[in-house]
Formats: C-alpha cells, sequence, structure tokens
C-alpha cells in the first residue's frame, strides 16, 4: 500500500511532468471510481490545464484550470506517463494530453479518481477528514497535536484524521527506531519519548522519500522505487535478529494488525 514516501514522490514526478500540459479527454474503464458520472467527468476535465500537482496524506491531488482531479490509489496501483504507442497491460482510466501523451491509471484492487471544484476542495467529504501531512509538521506542533491524544501510540500514527500519511508498512520501523511499543499508552510518554518519536518519524520515512519510495510500487516512469527491502530494519522481519541487540524480532497482534517489534528494544511496560 502506497505512504508518504510513495505518494509524495509520485506527486512530486507529476507536478513536474504534467504542469502546463492540457487534458484532451479522459478514457474511463472503471466508472465506479468516480465521485460523479462519466460524461460529466469528462465535461469537467476537457480541455483543462494542468497547474500544479501535490498531495495530502494518500490523496494525489492534480490542480487544473477547471479544478481539482483527486486520486487516491488504495491498496495500489500504477500512475503513468507514457504514450498510445506503449500503452500498459492494465489500466483503469487513460488520460490524454495535447502533446500525444498520456497518463494511465490502474488500481490494483480499488481506488478513487474524484473531481471537485476549485472552492470545494476543504470540502471534499475524504480529504476534509484528514490530518495535516506528518513530515509537513515541525516538532512543536507536533508535540502539541500528540500532547492533546489519548489511546495508544500505533493507532494514533495510523489514524489519517490526527496525521496523515504512514500506514501499515513504515510504522513497525518507525516505533523500532523511536524504541516504543506499539501498545504505549501516549498519555504515559516522557518529553525525551515524544521528541525521539518525532524524529524516528523523520528518520523512518525519509530515508525511502529520498530513494522515489519502496520497491513494491512503480514511480511515473515505470521504474521501482529504489527503497529495498534491505533498507527495512525490522518490518516484515520476524525471526530474525534485530540490529541493536540482536533478539529475534516478534510478530504480534495490535489491535486488529499485525505488529513487528524487538522486545527488549521496544518493551511494552
Ligand atoms: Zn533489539
Amino acid at each position: 500500500m502506497p505512504e508518504i514516501p510513495e505518494i509524495a514522490s509520485r506527486a512530486a514526478e507529476m507536478n513536474k511532468e504534467l504542469t502546463g500540459k492540457i487534458i484532451l479527454s479522459v478514457i474511463i474503464l472503471q466508472p465506479k471510481c468516480l465521485n460523479i458520472p462519466p460524461d460529466e467527468f469528462n465535461h469537467f476535465v476537457s480541455n483543462a490545464v494542468i497547474e500544479s500537482v501535490s498531495h495530502h496524506g494518500k490523496w494525489i491531488k492534480v490542480k487544473t484550470t477547471s479544478g481539482w482531479v483527486l486520486i487516491n490509489l488504495g491498496m495500489g496501483g500504477e500512475i503513468l506517463l507514457t504514450n498510445r504507442e506503449k500503452m500498459p497491460e492494465k489500466y483503469r482510466l487513460v488520460f490524454d494530453f495535447n502533446d500525444k501523451t498520456c497518463l494511465t491509471i490502474n488500481f490494483w484492487w480499488f481506488g478513487y479518481v474524484h473531481f471537485c471544484r476549485v472552492d470545494e476542495i476543504h470540502t471534499h467529504p475524504m480529504l476534509a477528514k484528514l490530518g495535516p501531512n506528518i513530515l509537513d509538521l515541525n516538532e512543536a506542533d507536533y508535540s502539541t497535536l500528540i500532547k492533546t491524544q489519548r489511546g495508544k501510540v500505533k493507532a494514533f500514527l495510523l489514524d489519517q484524521s490526527k496525521v496523515a500519511g504512514v500506514g501499515n508498512a513504515y510504522i513497525h520501523d518507525i516505533l523500532f527506531l523511536a524504541h516504543l511499543h506499539p501498545n504505549r499508552p501516549i498519555a504515559g510518554l516522557t518529553d525525551d519519548e515524544i521528541h525521539n518519536l518525532f524524529q524516528s518519524v523523520q528518520d523512518g520515512l525519509r530515508p525511502s522519500l529520498a530513494k522515489g519510495g519502496a520497491f513494491y510500487e512503480m514511480n511515473l516512469y515505470g521504474q521501482k522505487g529504489g527503497f529495498l527491502m534491505e533498507d527495512i530494519l525490522i518490518g516484515y522481519r520476524e525471526n530474525s535478529p534485530c540490529p541493536v541487540c540482536g533478539s529475534l524480532i516478534l510478530k504480534i497482534k495490535t489491535g486488529s494488525t499485525s505488529s513487528f517489534i524487538c522486545p527488549r528494544c521496544q518493551p511494552e511496560g
């Protein structure tokens, strides 16, 4: 599933490549991913000029002269810049541009491509619920936010309405770097632990961001991200030795999700 390193990388690539292009038309093979009927969608975006591309949480936001095209890849997928001579095997939508290039979007399972008018971006029902992008928070704002929270530290980081962008892949290394058990109550964290967690969020996400995201997602040009399995510290490494203390990594159940932890570096109590 794409998270901030992948989504922010795609948005940056799209901003660089798509800005200034004119959308001629859109072929929609999966109308269910839209929030409006396909002909209406086409009516709104045809002849729109792309102004910029950014992201909020796991949503990619394409600003055009007609309004916003909002893309959410769900469990994953590919957004590829190509042309009609080199189409990928699978796609659910194709945006054809004035310069004979096109953008194809594929979802592995299910995703969203929504349209909203310029002034509707703040009331879009799914975007309006999101907290700030986790990497956009400075330490002071982050500390203020976390100190108002209740519940467990992992649940907080995964709750997109609190902070947006972390999912089930990067969370394990973030908590490992912070020496925090996923079930630690936020109310019991010391100021040092809150500071360490802020730093660990940066250290757990930015190396992948710098490499264009993880290997299991493709970039706009059809190449795999540069953040590899060997770059992951303890996530998905059950029964491997902890890189710090050598204890065996455990896979444990935390709520409805699994967590990978070092039992010695991340004690529960
Ligand atoms: Zn350890």
